[in-house]
C-alpha cells in the first residue's frame, strides 16, 4: 500500500487565529472596565518544560496587552508557606487568574495547592471545583491543553463519530479531555501505565492522543493509516524538544499529524488566556458577591 504524506496539523496557525480573537476581546473588555487582566504564575522548582511554557506565556500576555507576572518561590517552600502566598493573591482584586506551573518539587501537592485558587481564578481549570464543572457538563475554566484538542478536533466534524483513544489519565491532560470529548457525544477508550495492551486500542482507532511524556513511544506499528495522530507529550532529547510519536515514521503513515513544536502546545498556551478573557468577565459581573 502506498501512504500518502500525513496532513500536518499547524498548530502555531491555530494560535494566531485565537490570538487575533482575544487581543480585540480584551482591549474592549478592559476599555470598557478600565480595569486590567492580570496572571500570576507561580514556577516553582527548574523543570524545563514548565519554564518554557511559562515564558511562552509571557511573550503571549504581551501580545494580548495583558499584565502577567512570574513569581519564582525558593524550590524549598513549605505547602504551608505557598498557601500564604496563594491566600494573598486569591483576595488581591487586581489578580484576575492564578496559575501553578506543573511539575512542582515533590514535597508539594499540586493539587491540594490548586484547590487554594477559588474557582474564577483557577486559570488553567485543574481545581476540584472546574474538573467537577466539566463532569456536571457545565464547563467554565477547563484545563488548557484539553481545550487545545477538542480545538483541534473540531475542525474536523466527522471525527466525533469516530473510535478515539486518549493515552494518558491524568488531572492536566486525560481525565479533562475524556470529559469534554464526551460532552461532545465523541466515543471514547482511556488508556495508561496499566493498561495490558495499548496497542489493541491504539491500533484501531481513528484518533489517538497521546500524552505519554517518553519520546519515540509510538511508530506505525501501534497506529493505522487512517489514524490522525495528536501529539501532547513534551519530551527533551539531546536538548530538543520531542513529541510521543516517532514521528519521522508517523509522518509517512498516518492521515493527519500535530508535529512538536507546533503542534498542540501554541494552541495550550493561547487558550489559557481565553481561560483568562473568562475569568476577567465573570470578575467584572460579580464583584461585590465573591
Ligand atoms: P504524567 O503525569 O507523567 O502522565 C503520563 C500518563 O501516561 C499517565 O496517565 C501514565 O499512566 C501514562 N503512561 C505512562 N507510561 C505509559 C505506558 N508505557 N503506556 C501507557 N500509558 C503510559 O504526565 P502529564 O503531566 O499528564 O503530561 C503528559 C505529557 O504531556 C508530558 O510529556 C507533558 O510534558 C505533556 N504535556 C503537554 C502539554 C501541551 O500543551 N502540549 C500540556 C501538559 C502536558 P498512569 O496514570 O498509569 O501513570
Amino acid at each position: 500500500m502506498i501512504n500518502l504524506p500525513a496532513e500536518i496539523i499547524d498548530g502555531s496557525k491555530i494560535a494566531d487565529s485565537i490570538m487575533n480573537t482575544l487581543r480585540d476581546s480584551f482591549k474592549e473588555q478592559q476599555d470598557k472596565t478600565g480595569k486590567q487582566a492580570r496572571l500570576v504564575l507561580i514556577l516553582i522548582g527548574k523543570d524545563e518544560g514548565a519554564s518554557t511554557y511559562s515564558r511562552a506565556k509571557i511573550r503571549r500576555g504581551e501580545k494580548l496587552g495583558v499584565r502577567v507576572d512570574l513569581i519564582k518561590p525558593d524550590e524549598s517552600i513549605s505547602e504551608a508557606e505557598l498557601a500564604v502566598e496563594i491566600g494573598q493573591l486569591a483576595s488581591d482584586p487586581t489578580v484576575t487568574g492564578i496559575m501553578i506551573e506543573n511539575p512542582v518539587p515533590k514535597h508539594l501537592s499540586f493539587s491540594k495547592m490548586t484547590d487554594l485558587i477559588p474557582f474564577y481564578k483557577d486559570i488553567d481549570g485543574t481545581s476540584s471545583t472546574n474538573q467537577g464543572r466539566i463532569v456536571n457538563r457545565q464547563e467554565f475554566l477547563v484545563p488548557a491543553t484539553a481545550a487545545a484538542v477538542v480545538r483541534i478536533l473540531s475542525n474536523y466534524p466527522e471525527l466525533t463519530k469516530s473510535i478515539l483513544t486518549i493515552v494518558n489519565r491524568t488531572p492536566v491532560v486525560g481525565r479533562p479531555l475524556s470529559q469534554m470529548l464526551l460532552n461532545r457525544d465523541y466515543t471514547i477508550s482511556v488508556c495508561h501505565s496499566k493498561t495490558p495492551d495499548v496497542v489493541i486500542y491504539t491500533r484501531r482507532s481513528d484518533v489517538v492522543i497521546s500524552a505519554v511524556g517518553k519520546p519515540n513511544y509510538f511508530d506505525d506499528e501501534m497506529i493505522n493509516p487512517d489514524c490522525t495522530f495528536i501529539d501532547v507529550g513534551i519530551n527533551y532529547v539531546d536538548g530538543k524538544v520531542t513529541g510521543d510519536a516517532n514521528y519521522q515514521s508517523l509522518v509517512k503513515w498516518v492521515k493527519r499529524i500535530t508535529p512538536v513544536p507546533g503542534g498542540v502546545g501554541p494552541i495550550t498556551a493561547t487558550l489559557i488566556f481565553e481561560n483568562l478573557l473568562k475569568a476577567f468577565n465573570y470578575q467584572n459581573l460579580n464583584s461585590g458577591k465573591m
